[in-house]
Formats: structure tokens, sequence, C-alpha cells
């Protein structure tokens, strides 16, 4: 079910889960504020999802609220997911959804990273 990205942030929600560690994930890197594990249900060869350590609903949640050092870390992250995971060599998508009309349907702030092969013009 799509959620509302103005809706408070939801303590339970999955990823609030992973970063408390209790739902194990598949982890292809940590920094002070941010983590980056596989998705559940990778629709690419390489699909990473990158995720904030704050309590951020979405993109524009996170861009009023977090300070530059949040922000910094999380964006530096994605690129060091890219080449990490070889994504970078023959070129990858970065997506996030924000709110209802997009499709989010985790309420915690992501980035998608797909890459491995040729990409479709819509993934996720
Ligand atoms: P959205 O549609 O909100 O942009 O994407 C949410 C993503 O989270 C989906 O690609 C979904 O497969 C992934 N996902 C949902 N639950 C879990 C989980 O428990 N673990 C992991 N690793 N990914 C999840």
């Amino acid at each position: 079910m799509p959620i509302d990205a103005k809706q408070p942030y939801d303590e339970q929600n999955i990823f609030a889960r992973i970063l408390r560690g209790e739902i194990p994930n598949k982890t292809v890197m940590e920094t002070d504020h941010s983590l980056a594990f596989h998705d559940i249900n990778p629709l690419a060869p390489i699909h990473v999802l990158v995720i904030p350590k704050g309590p951020y609903v979405s993109w524009d949640d996170f861009t009023a609220k977090a300070s530059d050092t949040e922000i910094a870390d999380f964006v530096r992250t994605v690129g060091e997911v890219a080449r990490a995971t070889g994504a970078d060599t023959q070129g990858y998508r970065l997506l996030s959804n924000s709110g209802k009309r997009s499709g989010q349907e985790v309420p915690h702030l992501h980035v998608h990273v797909f890459g491995g092969e040729p990409l479709g013009p819509m993934l996720a």
C-alpha cells in the first residue's frame, strides 16, 4: 500500500526494524549515517537499497530536516555502493519513490541502486 510522504515517521516500519537489528539484512556497506543492503526482492542483478540511519520518511523530509553531514554521507554512500557492487562499470540507475503517487511502500527514505544488466524504461 503506497504511503503518504507527509505522514509522521513510523518507528515500526521495516527499515527502522532493520536498522535496530530486529530483522536481518544482507549489508553491502555501513557508515556513521547510512546503511546499504540488498533488496529482498531484486528487480535486477544488482539491486541495493541505501537508507539514512535517521528517521526520515521521504526525500523531501530528509532534505528539510537532515544535517549537511547526514546528507553528504548518504549521497557519498550511494556512489560508493555503485563502485563496490561494480554497477558503475557499465551503467546503473538510481530511483527514490516519495509518497503515494510514486508508489513508495516503505515509509523510510531509500534510494534503489539498479545495475548489472541493460535496464528497461522503469523499475520499482
Ligand atoms: P519502494 O516501493 O518503497 O520504493 O521500495 C521498497 C523496497 O523495499 C522494495 O523493493 C522491497 O522489495 C524492499 N523490501 C521490503 N521489505 C524488505 C525487507 O524486509 N528487506 C529488504 N532487504 N528489502 C525489503
